[in-house]
């Protein structure tokens, strides 16, 4: 794939993107057409060979039984887990483990229908439900991992505005008082506060689900309980299909951070986990990974840091050209709706990378 069809940008790089790289070179009207006419041709089997990419890393959060409200793409079921690994597997999908990947592109080794799969995090219910089924299946996985969360000093305060919210009609956060009686209610009312909170310090954030909880009755300490702890760490650190992941102190939102304390959530992460598990951290998810959330330049500092990779929540295949992308390695979300067929598709192919 040639490389100087890809164009930097100033501070931070980012993935060959449809619309940045075409910006300028053909009207709006002509790329909408184009656009459409290569997402089509992205549906057809036979078109299969061109659009594929060398490898997807998928992504997953919770595997239990209980549905969230954010929906399927942050909580899936076992047996939708287990179905999901059938399919690719019976599909020719190899799973691979992230070092192997890394490893491929750095030495141009193409790959074929390679798949990666990363989990953000670490809840406590991983141990109990989708490590079971890794084992089974010998699938590697990589655990990115908060270190608020795994010392119990933080909790992802979003499950406990979720347990908030669906299991009680009315609540106070902040004096303001939030009802939801309806499923589709307690959904609408989770995201508006979800997307309120995930700006704010989590300290902050848990601080609030925390004073609710007392008031509501409900014992806060399920909520440190929510996260793998450093004994299952370490625990799950000696499984050689385990790679340890960072991702950052505390789950910040990065953008709003300074320098200062970018470098401090980045630094301290990558140390306390190497402590605690006795091997090199060299990984990195950016926490909630839209390209919104991702701060100009990181790329950088992720390097002095000691990082090799980063990965984003940003969706496309990898190419070999990620070589050059390391600190923005796309990721497909795992949903029940994911299909083997889909999965290596989307409108960027292996003779027009760049649109
Ligand atoms: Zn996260």
């Amino acid at each position: 794939m040639p490389t100087h069809l890809l164009i930097k940008r100033d501070g931070a790089r980012f993935l060959p993107s449809n619309t940045e790289l075409t910006k300028g070179k053909m009207n709006k009207i002509g790329w909408g057409i184009m656009h459409a006419v290569l997402r089509w041709l992205a549906k057809r089997r036979i078109m299969g060979y061109f659009y594929e990419g060398e490898a997807v890393i998928l992504a997953l959060h919770r595997v239990c039984h209980t549905p969230s409200l954010l929906g399927p793409s942050f909580c899936i079921s076992p047996t939708e887990l287990v179905r999901i690994l059938n399919n690719l597997r019976h599909e020719g999908f190899l799973f691979i483990s992230l070092d192997r990947l890394i490893q491929a592109l750095h030495a141009q080794i193409p790959l074929r229908r390679a798949v990666v799969i990363t989990i953000d995090d670490g809840y406590e219910d991983f141990i109990n439900e989708a490590y079971l089924i890794f084992q089974r299946f010998g699938v590697p996985f990589t655990l990115y991992l908060v270190s608020g969360f795994v010392r119990g000093e933080l909790f992802p305060w979003w499950v406990g505005l979720e347990i908030l919210i669906r299991e009680r009609e009315s609540f106070t956060l902040e004096g303001e008082r939030y009802i939801s009686y309806t499923i589709t209610q307690k959904k609408r009312l989770f995201l508006r506060l979800w997307r309120l909170y995930k700006k704010y310090p989590p300290r902050k954030a848990c601080d609030l689900i925390e004073v609710a909880f007392r008031r509501e009755g409900l014992a806060t300490e399920r909520l440190y309980e929510l996260s793998l702890n450093e004994d299952a760490v370490k625990r799950l650190a000696q499984d050689p299909l385990c790679t340890v992941g960072a991702h950052t102190s505390s789950h910040f939102w990065l953008p709003l951070l300074d320098r200062q304390t970018l470098i401090a959530e980045l630094e301290e992460n990558k140390t306390y986990l190497e402590r605690l598990v006795h091997k090199e951290v060299l990984d990195f998810a950016y926490p909630y990974g839209g390209k919104q959330d991702i701060p100009k330049g990181i790329e950088n500092l992720l390097k002095e840091i000691g990082y090799r990779s980063a990965v984003s929540l940003m969706w496309s295949p990898v190419y070999g050209t990620h070589r050059n992308f390391l600190f923005y390695l796309p990721r497909r979300v795992v949903s029940p709706s994911l299909s083997a067929h889909d999965l290596c598709r989307s409108h960027f192919t292996r003779i027009f990378p760049f649109l």
